[in-house]
Parts: C-alpha cells; sequence; structure tokens
C-alpha cells in the first residue's frame, strides 16, 4: 500500500532495469540434489541393488559397528597411511562406531583427508589435539539437573528424557559421549538403556510437575524406539494435560532416510502419535540434525516429501563444526537445501567441549560471522539461531548476547537470567585457533585461572 493508503498508480511501480535479474542455475546449487545409485561408487556396494539400499532393515543390518569391519571396508579405497592414521583416531575416541552404508557412501573417498563427512565419523589420529584444559565430558551439566536417571529438567516448562542410549550412528562430537553407546577404551558410560522402571518414573515426574509443557524425547536416538515404544511415549505425554509440545529427536533422517520411506511401522506409529497430539490441540514435531548440505540427498527429499504428506514438522539443529561447515558459503547451501526439502532450520549450536574432538571446535567469532553471513540469505523463519549450550548448566545462549568475549583468550562470558539468575558461565574457544598471546597465557597454568577471573571482572563491569 502507498504512503496515505493511496493506491499505488502504474506510474509508481518500478522501472525494468531496476527489477532484479533472474539467478544463473548455478545459485540454484540447494536444489540440486545427489542422485543414482551413487552408492556403487563403493566397492563393498558395487553389486547392492536400489531395492536393497532403500531398505532400512538393509541398512542397520550392514551398518559397520567395530574399527577393524570400519578399517576393513576402506581398504582398496584410502591408502595404507590413511587407514593407520584411521586406528590411532579411534584408540582416542570417547565414541563408540557405528557407520551406515548410506553415510558411507556419500564420502568422497578420493580426498577422505578433507571430506567433511569423514570428519564427523572418522577421527585421524594426526588431526587430534590436546583438550582445552576447562573441558569436562558432561560439559553441559546434564546429570546435574536431573531428578530421575535419564531426565533433565533444567528450564522451567522444558523437560529432556533420554530414553535409550543407542544411535543409528555414533557421531565424534557427540556432547553425549558420557552416555550413548557403549564403553570404549577411554570412557565408562552413564547408562540409559530402554528400562519400564525409569520411563515410569520419568513419566510419574512429569505428570507431577504442573509447569512442564514441553518434552525432548531423545537418547540415543527416537530412530532407535520400537514402533509400540514410540506410541507408548507419545500417547503417555499426551495423556498428560499440562504437557502441550513435543518432539522426537533423531539424527535418523541425515544418516538412514530409508527408515521413513522403508520402515512403515515406525513411521506410521510416529504419524500416529502426531495425529492424537493435532487432535489434542497439541504439538508433536521431529526434530534432527543435518550438518553438512551433502548429507541431504534425492532420497533424503523423497522421505522428508512422505513427512510433509503426512503434515509432520520437522526442524534442524546443526553443529558448528572446523573443516565441516565453518564457512558462509557451506552454512549457506544447508539452510538453503534444508528449507528446499521443507525442514527448518532451527539452532546452529557452538560446538560444545567434548572429550577427544579438540581438532572440531572453532571460535565464537565464526560462529558470530556466520550468522552474519546467512542472515537474509532466505526468510527469517528459515535462518537459525547460532547458540552457545554454556557449559556447566547454563542452557543455550544466543550466541551474540555474551557480557564479555576476549578473542585472545578466547574466553566469553554468558548469563542466564531466566534460567539460573546470579551466575555467569563460560565458553572457550580452542587454544589451536588463538592469537600467540593468547597460546602462551593458556600454556602456562598459573595464568588459566587468571584469565577466566579477568573476563568475569570485565563481564560485571560492562553490566554496570
Ligand atoms: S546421533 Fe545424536 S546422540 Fe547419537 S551419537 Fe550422534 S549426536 Fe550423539
Amino acid at each position: 500500500m502507498a504512503p496515505d493508503n493511496k493506491l499505488a498508480t502504474v506510474s509508481d511501480a518500478p522501472a525494468p532495469a531496476a527489477l532484479k535479474p533472474p539467478v544463473e542455475p548455478a545459485a540454484l546449487a540447494h536444489r540440486d540434489l545427489l542422485t543414482g545409485e551413487f552408492w556403487r561408487r563403493i566397492p563393498a556396494y558395487a553389486q547392492v541393488s536400489e531395492a536393497e539400499f532403500l531398505d532400512h532393515k538393509w541398512q542397520a543390518k550392514n551398518s559397520i559397528t567395530n574399527i577393524a569391519k570400519l578399517l576393513a571396508a576402506l581398504e582398496g579405497l584410502v591408502s595404507d597411511a590413511f587407514i593407520a592414521d584411521a586406528q590411532r583416531g579411534f584408540e582416542r575416541a570417547p565414541m563408540s562406531v557405528r557407520v551406515s552404508p548410506y553415510l558411507l557412501s556419500l564420502i568422497d573417498w578420493s580426498h577422505p583427508d578433507g571430506d567433511p563427512l569423514r570428519t564427523q565419523f572418522i577421527p585421524l589420529g594426526s588431526r587430534l589435539l590436546p583438550d582445552h584444559p576447562r573441558l569436562d565430558l558432561d560439559s553441559l551439566h546434564e546429570r546435574v539437573d536431573m531428578p530421575v536417571p535419564g531426565l533433565t529438567h533444567r528450564y522451567t516448562d522444558k523437560a529432556l528424557f533420554l530414553a535409550l542410549d543407542t544411535c543409528p550412528v555414533y557421531c565424534r562430537f557427540c556432547t553425549r559421549s558420557y552416555a550413548v553407546g557403549i564403553d570404549t577404551e577411554e570412557v565408562s558410560k552413564f547408562q540409559l538403556k530402554v528400562n519400564a522402571e525409569r520411563w515410569q518414573q520419568t513419566f510419574d515426574y512429569i505428570r507431577s510437575r504442573p509447569e512442564l509443557e514441553d518434552i525432548v524425547i531423545s537418547g540415543g536416538d527416537a530412530y532407535q524406539l520400537r514402533p509400540e515404544q514410540i506410541t507408548l511415549i507419545g500417547e503417555t505425554l499426551l495423556s498428560i494435560d499440562h504437557v502441550r509440545r513435543m518432539r522426537y529427536a533423531t539424527k535418523g533422517p541425515a544418516v538412514m532416510p530409508q527408515k521413513i520411506l522403508t520402515d512403515d511401522a515406525w513411521t506410521d506409529a510416529l504419524t500416529r502419535v502426531v495425529e492424537e497430539g493435532r487432535r489434542r490441540h497439541k504439538e508433536v514435531v521431529l526434530h534432527t540434525h543435518f550438518n553438512h548440505p551433502r548429507e541431504i540427498t534425492s532420497i533424503t527429499k523423497a522421505a522428508m516429501d512422505k513427512l510433509c504428506e503426512r503434515g509432520i514438522t520437522v526442524r534442524n539443529q546443526t553443529v558448528l563444526q572446523r573443516r565441516v561447515n565453518d564457512s558462509i558459503d557451506t552454512m549457506t547451501l544447508l539452510v538453503r537445501r534444508l528449507g528446499y526439502v521443507n525442514v527448518h532450520p532451527y539452532y546452529i549450536y557452538m560446538h560444545d567441549l567434548v572429550r577427544g574432538v579438540e581438532d572440531l571446535r572453532t571460535t565464537l567469532q565464526t560462529g558470530l560471522d556466520i550468522e552474519k553471513g546467512i542472515r537474509g540469505a532466505t526468510a527469517g523463519f528459515n535462518t537459525p539461531t547460532v547458540v552457545v549450550d554454556a557449559p556447566g548448566g547454563g542452557g543455550k545462549r544466543d550466541a551474540h548476547s555474551y557480557e564479555h568475549y576476549d578473542r585472545t583468550t578466547g574466553v566469553s562470558v554468558f548469563t542466564a537470567p531466566a534460567v539460573h539468575p546470579g551466575e555467569v558461565y563460560f565458553y572457550f574457544d580452542p587454544i589451536s585457533l588463538l592469537p600467540p598471546e593468547g597460546q602462551a597465557r593458556w600454556a602456562d597454568p598459573a595464568e588459566q585461572a587468571r584469565m577466566i577471573d579477568e573476563a568475569r571482572s570485565a563481564a560485571i563491569t560492562a553490566k554496570h
């Protein structure tokens, strides 16, 4: 509408020369999804038919679950030196191994060193860096806020239900490496197995807390729940009056979209819970976890199309990782591609301080730059918020909301007034990316506490 409410006249229309020219097809790369029988490039899958590859049972049965088998599958694809390097990487990894054939097929094995998908799942000893001195295995302190084992109640109206401890794949960067998967040489895991008594205690607690409106069902991974477990959790939580929103959290669509297409019992169970939620005027959605545009293929689109047809909302949470998605171009492509397949980009997380993956972390400044670079690339509702999940239990904080950020020491300070008023939380950039002066201070143990005190004082001064 023109100013003073008059209708615009034809002469007010922009001249044709001012119109935006059509974009070159190359600028629409987000629609360019991998298609065809790409898995046949892997010698072990050269004879696998499309029907087999799309079968979730075949994917699960052929997922690689130990280091020796994974390295054996790579023979002939990569050099002996690469295999030896990966062997050294796994010896120091806190996570178990599980890689789906689909995921293995998406890795560019002609350049495995720099491949962003390989980087997330197969560690290389030569890349590993010492952990940050302030790192803790459960850096989010999820166990501190657990009234029942496996139920974290941190935010007033929301709880996180860790229903099980297994996943369709195991990711190097997992923030729950303290519990997820089987014990490794490095870590004895906190037990979160499926357990009827533990689940009952969880439901009883949620029922007893009228302020809880929002429940995240995670783990582990909701993909690993049997259909009757999806139904039991869904129906039980929906029957609690004060529960208004539920999210099933799964990395599945990013690493095994076949399940949505061919595991009818699982997808139908989820659909029924979503429909029952709708009947009760409650929201039930799927939260997933794509980190790189190459994880989205024509198979993913078919799976997301199926969920779209059933009216199931899917949101995405990405972890910002060095050499994986730490550029504006990669993240812009990811965000646009997610939107194209009807997945809402919700969050980009700064990488948590997790043991054994310091090579994957990057600086808060990188997160700030990426947020600035991608905002405006697509609609605001499809633009993710960059967040720091504040170590020590502060919860998710907008990356821009730091009270203080020293780019030389890499120490940033956050507060969380609605979660823990009066507390301050620190995030730490990886030391390897700091300027020499900052690296020198962290090398001196006497300086470490001093840098944190300085940051705390600067944050308090900035607030007053
Ligand atoms: S799928 Fe999720 S919970 Fe499982 S290992 Fe990966 S990040 Fe962790």
